[in-house]
């Protein structure tokens, strides 16, 4: 049983981490200009804007390490050491930033300010994309989940959609890591959507930007109109736009639902071999906190 748990926790840290380098080779690319750069693009190449190395992971892999690292350090939830980790990733030159996260971290150099003040420009899925640590560390507290979840979230993002579909898609992981089944999930995507309409995928209105309301219905519409891993995250990132926070979010619900063995030999064996490890580190140290190992 806690076998099983971890192994779909852990299929969901790496599904999401592939899910990011197999995307940024196309982020910010029309389905189009995709099909006619790649056909399908479905290998880890590196490349894109970002130019990385085939393997390599940006921003949404690296917040996510960030913050599961603060939560270890500290065998608990202390927000201020989430926000130190986010500026010395920051400050560490990473390959990509997103503006409002930019902008809310050197808002907390500056300023200490660790919650802003609601923002109409805030809904960008920079918040949801790095909160798998939070879902694995309160896998058996879902008290816990919401507080952590919406804290993390507003150091740099403050915005009601922001916080319902962080909220939704980590309930959505929750549900698939502790074996609920897809059928839960697809209710919580429906609580999403009855709370903020917004959010209905069907029909899928054919978008994937970083705003967080195309970015979910981007995952949702791949992730419950596909039955195995490959399959969904290869629909996910040839929608193109954002496509490495598409495909790590879309990775991460279909590692969580198919388990470790169903991600690709020729994906995992690609990823940078340091991000693997500490995933690993991370999945073990963050469900024993959870108290489920
Ligand atoms: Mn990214
Ligand atoms: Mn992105």
């Amino acid at each position: 049983m806690n076998e099983q748990i971890f192994n779909r926790a852990l299929g969901a840290y790496l599904g999401f981490a592939c899910g990011d380098a197999l995307g940024a080779t196309v982020e910010f690319m029309s389905p189009s200009q995709i099909q006619t750069a790649y056909g399908v693009h479905k290998d880890i190449i590196g490349g894109g804007w970002l130019a990385l190395a085939p393997g390599e992971v940006t921003d949404d892999t690296q917040m996510s390490l960030a913050l599961g690292q603060a939560i270890i350090d500290h065998q608990s939830w202390n927000l201020q050491a989430v926000a130190d980790n986010f500026l010395a990733w920051l400050n560490s030159n990473p390959p990509d930033v997103g503006n409002t996260c930019r902008r809310g971290i050197a808002r907390y150099r500056d300023n200490g300010t660790l919650i802003g003040v609601p923002h109409d420009d805030e809904a960008g899925n920079g918040a949801c994309m790095r909160n798998l640590p939070v879902v694995l560390a309160t896998l058996n507290r879902p008290d816990y989940f919401a507080q952590w979840s919406l804290e993390q979230a507003r150091i740099t993002h403050h915005h009601p959609l922001s916080d319902a579909a962080t909220l939704a898609l980590g309930r959505m992981t929750n549900l698939l890591i502790t074996g609920q089944g897809v059928d839960a999930c697809l209710q919580e995507a429906e609580r999403l959507i009855s709370q903020h309409s917004q959010f209905a995928y069907q029909p899928y209105p054919g978008k994937a930007s970083a705003y967080i309301v195309e970015t979910v219905q981007t995952v949702l519409h791949c992730f419950f109109n596909s039955d195995n891993f490959e399959s969904c995250l290869i629909a996910t990132v040839n929608q193109g736009a954002d496509a490495d926070t598409t495909g790590a979010l879309a990775g991460m619900l279909a590692g969580a639902r198919y388990g470790l063995e169903q991600i690709p030999e020729r994906w995992l064996g690609r990823l940078d071999a340091q991000v693997v490890e500490k995933i690993r580190g991370q999945t073990d140290k963050l469900l024993q906190l959870a108290g489920v190992l």
